[in-house]
């Protein structure tokens, strides 16, 4: 299993708000990828996107309520087709078979296409510990397995990096020197690269859909590397969760549809790659060997719990990250493990432990822009909201957020809400405390706790002179 840090969210949040230079790039580029979304629905037409959207959402619902069906008919597809499928029950068995598969043919350089199950698995640290070199052909991702990081975002690993930071790099770790602009540097990168693709013996892959009619693996991509690590190879093994199978290629059309627009406002990417098993004695290109392996790593508990299990329907387009007022400020790594952004705010707390990610929950307004923006019409801030339910009630003291403070201080809320001269009278005395706090019309520091973690990094504005119940009566008299 990756490295788990969710449980320093808070403490890296406040890191990731404090770095100017990491606020400035989030800034300039966070819009500009629902920008091109939104773009891209208009021209389909919002109401065939709507369409669409619940199109793919009944597909999805489907094939996970027939789950089982469906594993068993992709299994029957993909052997007939001449391949092999594995299931793991987690990282460390998923590993393992990779390994072997590694081990077992002597396999000493692999070449890989984007896969964030991989990074679940932590799988490069492990390959190169048995003596396989593994090498990330997508550009981003090989920009991060340089720089020793993890993907920043789903779509996008590399955006927190800057030109500079990235000429610097190369410099540093493939001794190209002096690179200026983009062209010269994904010239360089594909230098390198083209040597590894062309003499790699393992090719590994995700997988974007899987196909249980024909036993066909889907790749999305825009670089063409997906295509050189399914095509070149000898052996290739694609590593996936169970959640990626829709039944029929029919279905595909409509998910071809939705994910290119929500994640980069394409109407379709560059290269869509299909493979359905081996080379066959006809092909001129493909695998001799091909290996699914299906990993579960938590999937199950969240299929099995029905608050949670939508949570399953995501075909990572990274819509909902984009649109997200925490993630537009704290970025990606604060969320401490693979999957950031209002989806990882759900499924990772079940995948690494509730009480390994209790402030994750949190990480939200609550919003609903997230559930707006997505294709498959994810009730995210509902999910979260249990999730915070489940933090509030639990009996399990790890598990356990909200102090007896917190209690108490809800306790007293609703008693102030529930009466009005109460209220009114809490009201006046605000009006008279805050008096020393005002600056320039706001209240820029709360020295006391717990208020004053409120003020660390924002203004307070203060209590109106005139509270909305008093300006609704007096409206009221005046149209009487
Ligand atoms: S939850 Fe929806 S918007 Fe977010 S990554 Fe998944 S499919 Fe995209």
């Amino acid at each position: 299993m990756a490295e788990v840090k969710t449980q320093e969210f808070q403490r890296a949040s406040v890191k990731a708000l404090a770095d100017a230079k990491l606020q400035s790039l989030l800034g300039r580029s966070m819009g500009t990828f629902d920008g091109a979304r939104q773009e891209a629905i208009e021209e389909l037409t919002p109401q065939r996107w709507e369409e669409m959207r619940e199109k793919g959402r009944a597909i999805k619902r489907h094939t996970l309520d027939n789950l089982d069906y469906y594993l068993e008919l992709l299994y029957d597809r993909v052997t007939q087709n001449g391949g092999q499928v594995h299931f793991a029950r987690d990282a460390q068995e998923a590993r393992n078979i990779v390994g072997q598969i590694a081990r077992s043919r002597g396999l000493k350089l692999a070449i890989k296409s984007k896969s964030m199950v991989s990074e679940e698995m932590s799988l490069n640290p492990y390959l190169e510990e048995m003596g396989v070199e593994p090498v990330e052909t997508d550009l981003g991702e090989y920009i991060i397995q340089l720089a020793q990081e993890t993907p920043f975002h789903i779509i996008a690993p590399a955006m927190h990096k800057t030109k500079e930071d990235v000429s610097q790099l190369f410099e540093e770790k493939i001794q190209r020197p002096n690179l200026k602009n983009i062209e010269e540097m994904a010239g360089a990168a594909r230098e390198v690269l083209r040597e590894k693709l062309v003499n790699a013996d393992m090719g590994i892959t995700g997988a974007n859909f899987l196909v249980a009619e024909t036993g066909t693996l889907v790749l999305v991509t825009n670089e063409g590397n997906g295509r050189f690590c399914t095509s070149v190879p000898r052996v290739l093994v694609s590593i996936t969760g169970m959640e990626k199978l829709i039944p029929s290629l029919e279905d595909l059309g409509v998910f071809m549809r939705l994910l290119p627009r929500a994640a980069t406002g394409q109407r379709i990417t560059s290269y869509v790659t299909h493979v359905s098993g081996p080379r066959r004695s006809d092909d001129e290109d493909g695998p001799e060997e091909f290996h699914l392996v299906i990993v579960d790593n938590g999937r199950s508990r969240l299929l099995q719990d029905p608050d949670l299990r939508e949570s399953l329907y995501c075909i990572r387009c990274g819509a909902c990250l984009n649109i997200c007022p925490v993630y537009h400020k704290v970025g990606g790594h604060a969320y401490g493990w693979v999957y950031p952004g209002p989806i990882g705010a759900v499924v990772s707390p079940v995948m690494v432990g509730l009480n390994k990610a209790k402030d994750l929950p949190h990480a939200s307004s609550l919003c609903g822009a997230c559930r707006d923006v997505c294709p498959i019409k994810i009730n995210i801030p509902r999910m979260l909201l249990k999730l915070r339910t489940q933090l509030a009630e639990s009996s399990d003291s790890t598990q356990r957020k909200v102090s007896i403070g917190e209690k108490l201080m809800a306790k007293g809320y609703r008693r102030l809400m529930s009466s009005p001269k109460l209220l009114s009278l809490t009201h006046r005395l605000g009006r008279l405390a805050q008096r020393p706090l005002l600056r320039k019309g706001l209240i820029r520091t709360i020295p006391f706790p717990p208020f004053s973690r409120w003020t660390r990094s924002r203004d307070l504005p203060p209590l109106a002179s005139k509270p909305f119940r008093q300006i609704w009566a007096e409206k009221l008299g005046k149209e009487r």
